[in-house]
């Protein structure tokens, strides 16, 4: 048994045409720094498991998705054969990087970590198959939109809201979501992309680049060894991005739209602080404790991160960041959130249970 921490990765984007190039952050081995006079900023340096520059394509450390993909992403599908279950998410500012780290581009070289992960995990899949072996997988896409679930999986019309519950032993669980069984990577990809497609309409509709809701999605395997079922679950989750209501021009339905995403964010950020500090304080155990496991129930989005989190999983985070001057503060809002993520301690053990 071993506690292990979260793997938390963090990676700086390119300047965009709009930003001024003042550059505030860099990025070097495990470490960001913030550079140049900041007086209010105390804390300069930032450690992580990695710290990735991908500021200037023409930099012989620029951290491509390829790069950035065996940095962080490569070892949830390790993870994920050995019987662990996995989760990756992304979290920073609106326009940090988050969707292109983790869904990319449609270009190969471009393609972010989960399209890299599927195509991985289901190459080790088909050849456990090859050689005899019997895995089954099952695909769910989700998103909370304004405290509310939604099956990407489900045409509009016919969609019934999927529901969560806990249950004492297996923990959160999900009601009522599509369950598509898995054959071949075409197929799991293009209903990744028929997902995908369903996210984005809110977002179009609204005129926003980024997604508005959080995108949840989880692919569930089921491996038949000798006499037993070695079930693993991964998880990845592109969270909507935070902004600062104060300093955003966001009004109307859109405003409703951030305080949800901030509010649901927030919570998200209080569980995590009220577990890195019982990590700090208990030490060993891998208990977590009561109030811990009550803060989970405030929303949906933190519900369903919660085994994730508190449960049983090899939980990895990438922080995305603007490079530039004018985004510092909200740099510093991720950088803080990473730092709380790294101090948790999650115990994983692998899921096995006897065949019939
Ligand atoms: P978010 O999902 O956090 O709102 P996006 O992923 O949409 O942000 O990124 C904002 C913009 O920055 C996009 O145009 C995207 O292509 C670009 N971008 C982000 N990260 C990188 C990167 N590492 N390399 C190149 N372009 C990037």
């Amino acid at each position: 048994k071993t506690d292990e921490a979260v793997f938390v990765g963090v990676r700086l984007r390119p300047f965009l045409g709009y930003e001024s190039r003042q550059q505030c952050l860099t990025a070097s081995g495990k470490l960001i720094s913030v550079v140049g006079e900041f007086p209010d900023k105390k804390k300069k340096d930032f450690a992580f498991d990695c710290a990735m520059d991908s500021t200037d394509a023409s930099k012989p450390d620029y951290v491509s998705q390829e790069k950035c993909y065996e940095m962080i992403g490569r070892r949830m599908v390790q993870h994920s054969i050995s019987g662990y279950h996995t989760c990756l998410f992304c979290y920073g500012q609106t326009g940090s990087g988050k969707t292109f780290s983790f869904m990319g581009k449609k270009s190969e070289l471009e393609q972010g970590l989960l399209p890299r992960l599927l195509r991985d995990l289901f190459g080790e899949v088909e050849s456990l198959r090859s050689l005899g072996g019997q895995v089954q997988c099952r695909a769910q896409m989700l998103e909370v939109y304004n405290e509310k679930v939604r099956d990407l999986l489900e045409d509009k019309e016919k969609a019934k809201a999927p529901e969560i519950h806990v249950h004492p032993k297996v923990g959160v669980y999900v009601d009522g979501a599509t369950d598509v069984q898995i054959e071949t990577l075409e197929q799991l990809q293009k209903l990744l992309e028929t997902g995908l497609s369903r996210a984005s309409v809110a977002a179009t509709m609204r005129n926003a680049t980024s997604s508005r809701g959080h995108t949840l999605f989880r692919l569930l395997m089921e491996k038949h060894e000798a006499h037993t079922v070695v079930s693993s679950e991964v998880f990845c989750v592109d969270l909507a991005g935070r902004e600062n209501e104060k300093t955003t021009k966001v009004t109307g339905e859109n405003f409703v739209e951030l305080t949800f995403i901030n509010r649901s964010l927030m919570w998200l950020a209080q569980c995590i602080q009220g577990l890195g500090r019982q990590a700090r304080q208990r030490g060993n155990s891998d208990e977590v404790d009561g109030s811990s496991r009550a803060r989970f129930r405030n929303s949906k989005l933190t519900l369903l991160l919660s085994n994730a989190l508190a449960g049983n999983s090899k939980t990895c985070l990438l922080g995305t960041l603007s490079p530039a001057a004018v985004n510092l503060d909200e740099s510093y809002v991720t950088l803080n959130f990473a730092s709380t993520v790294k101090s948790i301690k999650v115990t994983a053990k692998r899921v096995a249970k006897v065949d019939k």
